[in-house]
């Protein structure tokens, strides 16, 4: 009898995602978390932080197309980025592939995150050591308390609310983000899905904080099969710019980067909400 190994994670009290899994590649705990890779037939590798799906090879490329090319496409102008958190690269490698960004700075907490996924996930990982990418191994909250007026962009990749990632949805991030900033800085997050509603809290929670800071403040949506409830959101920060106003589809089309999951339509597209999503973003309790 074959024995069958299932990776499985509670996306909420009452609901649970399961992947098979061929092979535990790697387990470890790092001074902030427990670290799993592993290796399955539909998803590839993926790696989880403390039970917590944070990538897959299969769906990896929706999450990193949309955090990254999203506010690239917006002001194509940007130069100098900060990624907070996003230890398997993926947000990083997305973009290198800018020839007009010159410098990346990525925060994050967890050393072990990055050494793990070099080995495991080279397909995230692959960039890291471009030579414009500075990596800092701290905690982004007290990174960016220090920062005034030095970034185009920032990218908060993070994990959720609670453990090392909590630090990073406050208030007092976010204005440190806003101050980060230069005068037409853009802010984008990973913003939590809508849809259970513990993480609804978080993300409207979130949304709150940020409308406090920055004149725009929108959210848009991607399809993220291994996510809880596969619907995710992203934030949209920004001083001046609007991302569908403003999107310079020409310039980026002119660039001729091959996506499998962004073009100028999905940019669009995506800020349209459903309407108890939209309510959710409104309602003030
Ligand atoms: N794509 C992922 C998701 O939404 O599930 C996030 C991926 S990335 C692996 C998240 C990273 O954020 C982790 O490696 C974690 O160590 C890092 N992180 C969590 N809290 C942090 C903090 N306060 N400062 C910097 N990095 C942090």
């Amino acid at each position: 009898m074959e024995l069958e190994l299932w990776y499985t994670e509670q996306h909420t009290k009452n609901v649970r995602f399961e992947i098979k899994v061929n092979k535990h590649l790697y387990s470890g705990q790092s001074e902030f978390q427990r670290i799993d890779v592993f290796e399955s037939k539909e998803f590839g590798r993926f790696l989880t932080l403390d039970g917590l799906m944070m990538v897959t090879e299969k769906d990896e490329f929706i999450y990193h197309d949309m955090i990254v090319h999203v506010p690239m496409a917006t002001n194509p102008s940007i130069k100098n980025v900060l990624v907070i958190g996003g230890g398997d690269g993926g947000t990083v490698r997305e973009l290198t592939r800018y020839s007009s960004v010159e410098k990346i700075d990525m925060v994050e907490i967890d050393k072990l995150v990055v050494d793990v996924c070099r080995e495991y996930l080279p397909q995230t990982a692959c960039k890291l050591d471009d030579e414009r990418v500075r990596l800092y191994f701290e905690d982004g909250l007290k990174f960016v308390r220090r920062k005034e007026n030095e970034y185009d962009l920032i990218i908060v990749d993070s994990t959720d609310p609670f453990g090392p990632g909590e630090g990073l949805f406050t208030k007092e991030f976010y204005g440190n983000c806003f101050k980060a900033l230069k005068d037409n800085g853009i802010l984008v997050n990973q913003h939590e899905n809508p849809y259970y509603s513990e993480y609804a809290k978080s993300m409207k929670r979130a949304h709150v904080r940020i409308r406090e800071f920055f004149p725009i403040c929108k959210v848009y949506q991607a399809h993220i099969p291994t996510y809880p409830s596969g619907h995710w959101l992203f934030g949209f920060a920004s001083k001046v710019f609007d991302p569908v106003r403003d999107i310079n589809a020409e310039a980026w089309n002119s660039l001729g980067l091959k996506t499998k999951y962004y073009n100028t339509d999905i940019h669009v597209g995506s800020f349209a909400l459903p309407n108890y999503v939209k309510e959710l973003l409104e309602s003030r309790d």
